[in-house]
């Protein structure tokens, strides 16, 4: 029989008896199961919940520092089982997943140190005024497949932080090695201050109207967090949203083809791509796009895909037959317009596993659906272009804000033309960093608000002003 894993609900770990199957996206197996929560076992994980945060709320901020050593302590002390797990279920290879456990330590260590300091705006004659910040209450956390350890953290500790309680929610696809971290962290917290359960496409969608969640933090695609958007509009929740992205990389005729390449192709490929700030559209400067372009097929030519629990490999599987089929139908359109494959392009529909091979096209036209679109896979589009104004304009021309990046040999001068792109993100010379002090936002139609950072802090407060007149009654 399959391991089975509890939702931490009030303290406790438990289960309905009712399961849903986790699957290796590298072999297909059903590797654990986990409960299928529905409107009861929200309802419970809401009440305990709300029960716990007027007390949590009045602890102070150095007694919930110390939970928050505790619980790294706990994942780092567990590490190794957590990354082997986290490979199994989402498919990256081992290095990609012990750095994602790796990050949830550093968050969980480094988040705490923020600070939410009071606010003083008049202390004259008439009057003090100072503006602190109060916890919003309960918090409804959503989090996706692609790195749900991360993710979960990233919203726990913060919302903790700020004295809210909260119930997260997995992704149906990848909750094992996040109820495993809640089994290893349950007696961490005052029960009910953290909740975790999990439950197929039905549980969203009651966590985001459910009327005692004061506020939502959702991580996810454009298209669900519009839905969230709507639910969370009938009584006015308060919301997060971390959404989807079409990151233009923008390579300038100055730039080290022998060093960008491999760079490069990382930006586009980690994770078998499925990073909301992967580098998805890649615009080559006409001087260098024929010697950039065959040193990125070289490399990705010689590039392991398959087992991520196997020594060597790289790139790992797509982590979901839905999304393994969403690639598929890029691929196969981009095939039927006739777009020119540097490599890749041909998958094997006999081998188990949702694999697809290290894809590069050449060339294709601005308006192909492997460029407008978020690809979520390892599929890298090489654009070429003429002139910097030209380049902008075209990163620009997305609905998508997330991030970017600017490859050159001069990056003090490309500063011009990353202030120049609409995203909440750019980098030069490197890509995919985020740190937890600087706000991770999302422009446009790729969030709303900002995760990490003060910015990211004060999206689980509200601002309270009091005022003392000077002159008593
Ligand atoms: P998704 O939107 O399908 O699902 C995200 C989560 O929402 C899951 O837990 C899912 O069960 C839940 N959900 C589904 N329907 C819901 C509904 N109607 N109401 C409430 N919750 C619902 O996204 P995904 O496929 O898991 O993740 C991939 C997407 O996430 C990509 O678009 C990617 O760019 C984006 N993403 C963004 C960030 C970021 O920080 N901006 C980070 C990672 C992933």
């Amino acid at each position: 029989m399959v391991t089975q894993y509890k939702n931490l609900i009030g303290g406790e770990l438990v289960d309905n008896g009712k399961w849903i199957d986790v699957v290796n996206p590298a072999n297909e197996q059903v590797i654990g199961q986990v409960p299928d929560c529905g409107q009861a076992e929200l309802d419970k994980a809401v009440a305990a919940a709300r029960a716990a945060f007027p007390k949590w709320k009045k602890t102070s901020v150095e007694e919930r520092r110390a939970c928050f050593a505790k619980m790294a302590d706990a994942i780092k002390a567990n590490s190794d089982e957590l990354m082997r797990l986290l490979t199994s279920e989402q498919g990256k290879p081992h290095m990609q997943a012990g750095s994602e456990i790796a990050g949830c330590v550093g968050m969980t260590r480094a988040l705490p140190t923020l600070n939410l300091e009071e606010k003083i705006s008049e202390d004259s004659d008439k009057r003090l005024s100072r503006t602190r910040r109060v916890p919003v209450g309960v918090v409804g956390g959503i989090v996706p497949w692609n790195f749900p350890v991360l993710m979960a953290v990233q919203k726990i500790v913060p919302a903790l932080l700020s004295g809210c309680t909260m119930v997260l929610k997995p992704s149906p696809f990848t909750p094992l090695a996040t109820l495993r971290m809640a089994e290893l962290i349950a007696d961490v917290f005052p029960a009910g201050v953290l909740n975790i359960i999990t439950g197929g496409d039905a549980l969203g969608p009651l966590l985001t109207s459910h009327p005692d969640i004061d506020k939502i933090t959702f991580t996810g695609s454009t298209a669900t967090g519009k839905r969230v958007m709507e639910s969370a509009s009938k009584d006015l929740k308060r919301i997060t949203l971390e959404l989807g992205g079409n990151d233009a990389a923008i390579v300038l005729p100055d730039a080290d083809v022998a060093k960008v390449a491999e760079k490069l192709f990382w930006a586009s490929f980690y994770n078998a791509g499925q990073v909301c700030i992967a580098a998805k559209r890649i615009y080559i400067h006409e001087d260098i796009y024929d010697e950039l372009s065959a040193a990125i097929a070289a490399y990705g030519a010689a590039v392991k895909v398959g087992d991520g629990a196997e020594q060597g490999t790289a790139i790992g599987p797509i982590q979901n037959k839905q999304q393994y089929n969403r690639v598929l139908e890029l691929i196969a359109d981009a095939k039927e317009k006739g777009y020119k494959f540097l490599i890749g392009g041909d998958h094997d529909p006999s081998i188990p596993g949702y694999f697809v091979p290290v894809t590069v096209l050449d060339n294709p036209p601005e308006d192909a659906r492997i460029v407008a679109e978020e690809q979520f896979g390892p599929v890298m589009p090489l654009m070429k272009f003429s002139s910097v104004d030209e380049v902008i304009s075209r990163a620009n021309a997305s609905d998508y804000g997330l991030a970017g990046s600017i490859w050159t040999s001069n990056p003090e001068a490309a500063v011009e033309v990353a202030e120049q792109l609409e995203t909440g993100t750019v980098w030069i010379n490197e890509s995919m960093h985020l740190a937890p002090n600087a706000p991770f936002a999302g422009h446009k139609q790729s969030g709303f608000g900002a995760e990490l950072g003060e910015e990211g802090l004060l999206e689980f407060t509200y601002p309270q002003v009091i005022t003392i007149a000077r002159e008593a009654a």
